[in-house]
């Protein structure tokens, strides 16, 4: 007798929903990047408890169609591709349908949602990925996805959560990752009812970095700018005074994604050899644009890491762009010394 057997559905999708859903700010990823996707000009966050309890994300972009809404569940279903060619040229931030099937695998969920040539929206249930029916509803055209008792159906995955504070911390992270990414949307973030952030749209960078990191860093940072064979490179970084001993303030934003590369860090480093101390780190806020079919993006199921078809050729690029602005900058001669 053979011992292997297929997986229900429900297994896989449980399976599934671990690798996109480690923790109550993954789900916050997912929704806001999907609000994003909507074309959203305003999102709203709010959590209970860190998350563990509630995680509401209010936006006002497209909506989605009564027909739609049971499709949007259902695993490996997205608008954003259709076919593997899609796969070399994504502009979204969602591409792979896995999202929003694995947080209702794993939680009590409610979507209502309108489009805005709709009459009224509709609104869907779903517990522990069973779905009740679809009902209508009013409210303003938009989406409004509410998660409870996330892992609810999962108790061990309930267990490995961290207290409701340090869950709420890194709700905020993620937060603030996506703010400095996409400045061009009115962001709100209440926690335990309270108001953390209201940032009005804005477009620039500065303010937001002032939000988060204070005005006088904000005031102080170097602006960046290179372009090099359709790789665009721009943003902010620290001047040297304004190291930090760790390298968590450095943001590398691709195409509006949140995304960590040894390289390109190790690019930036490089960059400041010789104007800082030995076991310092320069802060940067960087955005590379550079065409789709020149990055994987689907290496990793959260898309925080990437590949580079040219690795060598983006580490240069970002090399030589910080390089000349420092030598266009006060920190010219200190530059001058270095050999
Ligand atoms: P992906 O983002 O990879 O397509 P998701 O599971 O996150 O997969 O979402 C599935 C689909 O549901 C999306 O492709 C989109 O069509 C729709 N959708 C999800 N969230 C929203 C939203 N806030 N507004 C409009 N449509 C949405
Ligand atoms: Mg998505």
């Amino acid at each position: 007798m053979g011992v292997i057997r297929k997986l229900s559905p429900s297994v896989v999708n449980q399976i599934a929903a671990g690798e996109v859903v480690e923790r109550p700010a993954s789900v916050v990823k997912e929704l806001m990047e999907n609000a994003i996707d909507a074309k959203a000009r305003r999102v709203e966050v709010s959590v209970e408890r860190g998350g563990k309890d509630l995680i509401r994300i209010a936006d006002d972009g497209e909506g989605m169609a009564p027909d739609d809404l049971l499709l949007a569940f259902q695993p490996h279903a997205t608008s954003k591709l259709s076919e593997v060619d899609d796969l070399h040229k994504i502009r979204t931030l969602g591409f792979r349908g896995e999202a929003l099937a694995a947080i209702a695998e794993i939680s009590k969920l409610r979507c209502q949602t309108r489009r805005a040539d709709a009459d009224e929206g509709s609104e869907i249930q779903i517990e522990a990925g069973i779905a009740g029916p679809i009902k209508s509803c009013g409210g303003p055209p938009g989406t409004v996805m509410e998660v409870r008792n996330l892992f609810f159906n999962t108790p061990v995955r309930r267990t490995f959560l961290k207290s409701d504070g340090t869950e709420a911390g890194h709700v905020a992270e993620t937060f603030s990752r996506i703010a400095l990414a996409h400045p061009e949307v009115h962001l709100t973030f209440r926690s335990g009812g309270k108001i953390v952030h209201d940032l009005p749209a804005v477009t620039g960078i500065r303010d937001r970095i002032a939000t988060f990191f204070g005005r006088e860093l904000a005031e102080s940072l170097l602006w960046v700018e290179g372009r090099l064979d359709g790789i665009s490179l721009w943003g902010y970084v620290g001047h040297p005074s304004q190291s930090r001993s760790s390298t968590k303030n450095q943001f590398l934003f691709l195409g509006g994604r949140y995304v960590r590369d040894r390289s390109l860090s190790h690019a930036l480093n490089e960059a400041y050899r010789g104007l800082l101390m030995v076991g310092r780190n320069p802060i940067a806020f960087l955005n590379l644009e550079i065409p789709p079919e020149e990055v994987d993006v689907n290496v990793h199921p959260t898309k925080i890491e990437v590949r580079f078809r040219d690795p060598q050729r983006i580490y240069s690029h970002l090399l030589s762009t910080l390089r000349q602005t420092f030598l266009a900058s006060d920190l010219h001669s200190r530059l001058q010394a270095v050999p």
